[in-house]
């Protein structure tokens, strides 16, 4: 049976998004090939002898430079997302809109309206399985399911026009022909109600209003969400094999949420760090064989005793050998809060009462076994808990580069910590690797020990540099870490006040110029603003370098 020319045009729109998107993937994917299958391990390309990048290499870096100049602009993304489906749409908007086979170049009205309806529908599935958090998109992008979320925003808003366009031209037809009774008929009916479950949405995301107001975000969205898809079923009946299929998706990916959130029972012990940091530790859960994570992985985390309802997201901050899920945790307004509260309200009890939970080995950093105690003096409580994932690359990618810069800021540095350990333990073509930890008082460098026990160990053909800054407190504080007993290629640097982007920037630059480096940083938006604009100053369009920026933030 032949297709419809509605559907035909919409399937053909889709078919098109996603080839650009599987494009877009296979970019990145080529370069991790060419790094990870690259003959040489020696790394240099600009050898002290002078041989030089080749033509082809060059020309590599410059296109591989200018997409990763899109990559990582979130608004120049956005903009070149709205352009081209946009455009695209409107390419196929004119074939087959004719209103009978007699006048084949005349446009109808009424079908290029029901096309802007049609093709409305058509992104509904993209839109849902870019919101999955089990991707395989995400997985192919060697990277985690919140890259594609732009995308998600994006389609969605180009949904949002298609709609409302669709609305506006059939209103001026039927007004023009006099057939406004139509648009209070119930099928009528169900489009508006859809439209302003899509416009609700559309409100709702704006970034200001989702981060200022998350939960509300959260639940209008998911709401919004079904009712498009529950109007849009009734409104029009050749529309319902997308919405079927976007509905699949949907109760595929929430459906495994929940197993997944059941198989990551466990307990919990949570330690407070300071006045507003808590440490949550728990063993890998019982049921759950698939819990195995890879560096730089997150999970959704839920306490049901402080909301059985909210999942949170914390990155895993240590690694998988270690055997047991850290997550260290900054308290904001919500969840966190009372979290945090939680654990002042009961430590006390504690104290009186459980002299078992108090881990009370003093802090001693050069043990005679040569290892690092983890535990400084303090009080533990447990809580049971729900670890939902994890979820993020299945794959460190860092590890095939010749050097590599980790930074992070406040607790923004489990991401690059975990990611950092993994390396040491495990450094495939690395052969430098400096790390960064920006922070503001020295209570924090508690969170180090395990990285400084990795350092110790530490394989040759290795050089490692350990760069502290403490912001809050005199450098004076971090002068034990200085004097620690430390292979010979281990430097560990300790300084006052906050890093100067731009010479590490000028560092990685130079690093980019002979030899393929990768950089990642996680912080707050601030940090890693400036940060961009630093590697902007330094690096050419020939550099090899291979930037990674993580903002906790959809
Ligand atoms: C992939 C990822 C990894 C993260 N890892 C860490 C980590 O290791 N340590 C850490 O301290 N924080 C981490 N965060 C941030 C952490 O998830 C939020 O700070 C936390 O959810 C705030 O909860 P709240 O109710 O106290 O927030 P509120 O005080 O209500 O809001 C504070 C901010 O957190 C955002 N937020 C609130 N709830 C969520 C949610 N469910 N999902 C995403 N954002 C939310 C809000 O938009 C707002 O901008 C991570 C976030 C993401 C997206």
């Amino acid at each position: 049976m032949a297709l419809n020319r509605q559907h035909k045009w919409t399937v053909i729109l889709m078919g098109t998004i996603w080839a650009a998107m599987i494009l877009f993937i296979l970019l990145f994917l080529l370069d991790y090939l060419r790094l990870r299958f690259r003959k040489s391990k020696e790394g240099a390309v600009t050898t002290s002898d002078g041989t030089q990048r080749n033509f082809f290499y060059r020309w590599y870096l410059v296109s591989r430079n200018i997409y990763q100049a899109v990559a990582t602009r979130k608004n120049l993304i956005a903009t070149i997302v709205f352009i081209v489906v946009i455009g695209i749409s409107m390419g196929y908007m004119k074939p087959e809109s004719y209103r009978s086979l007699k006048y084949p170049k005349l446009w109808y009205v009424v079908v290029v309206a029901n096309r802007f309806g049609f093709f409305a529908c058509g992104l509904y599935p993209i839109i849902f399985m870019l919101s999955m958090k089990n991707s395989f998109l995400g997985l192919l992008l060697f990277s985690s399911y919140e890259r594609l979320n732009i995308l998600h925003r994006w389609l969605s808003y180009v949904a949002v026009l298609f709609v409302i366009v669709h609305t506006i031209i059939l209103g001026i037809y039927f007004k023009i022909n006099n057939r406004l009774w139509f648009l209070r008929t119930t099928r009528i009916k169900w489009g508006w109600a859809g439209m302003c479950c899509l416009i609700l949405i559309g409100i709702t995301s704006i970034p200001m209003a989702r981060r200022k107001y998350y939960e509300f975000f959260f639940i209008m969205h998911h709401l919004m969400a079904i009712g498009t898809l529950l109007t849009t079923y009734y409104h029009y009946s050749m529309c319902q094999p997308y919405v079927k299929a976007a509905a699949a998706i949907y109760g595929f990916d929430r459906g495994l949420r929940c197993i997944r959130a059941i198989l990551g029972y466990t307990t919990l012990t949570v330690e407070i760090v300071g006045d507003d940091l808590v440490v949550l530790e728990a063993k890998r859960p019982r049921f759950s064989r698939m819990f195995k994570w890879t560096a730089g992985n997150h999970i959704f985390l839920n306490i049901p005793s402080i909301n059985f309802f909210q999942y949170h997201p914390f990155t895993i901050a240590n690694i998988k050998e270690d055997n047991t899920v850290k997550l260290y945790i900054s308290a904001r307004q919500g969840f966190t809060r009372r979290l945090l509260e939680k654990a002042n309200l009961e430590l006390p009890k504690v104290a009186d009462s459980d002299e078992s939970t108090i881990s009370g080995a003093s802090k001693d950093l050069n043990k005679a076994d040569g290892t690092v105690d983890m535990h400084g003096k303090s009080q533990k409580i447990k809580l049971r808990a729900f670890l939902e994932g994890p979820y993020g690359a299945i794959i460190n990618v860092f590890n095939v580069y010749d050097s590599v810069y980790f930074f992070g800021a406040g607790v923004g540095v489990t991401f690059p910590l975990s990611l950092c350990r993994d390396v040491l333990r495990d450094h495939g073509k690395v052969r430098k690797v400096v790390f960064a930890f920006a922070f503001k008082k020295a209570n924090l460098m508690d969170w180090m020990l395990e990285l400084l026990d990795d350092c110790k160990n530490l394989s040759a053909g290795l050089e490692v540099e350990l760069n502290f800054h403490v912001t809050r407190e005199d450098v004076s504080a971090l002068k034990s870490y200085v004097e620690l007993e430390m292979p010979a290629n281990v430097k560990i640097l300790c300084y006052g006040g906050r890093p100067n982007m731009d010479e590490y920037a000028q560092r990685i630059a130079e690093d980019g110029e002979h030899s393929r480096c990768a950089f990642a940083i996680c912080g707050p938006e601030a940090i890693i603003n400036s940060t961009k604009r630093s590697m902007n100053k330094f690096l050419t369009l020939q550099s090899d370098v291979y930037q990674h920026y993580e903002a906790f933030d959809w």
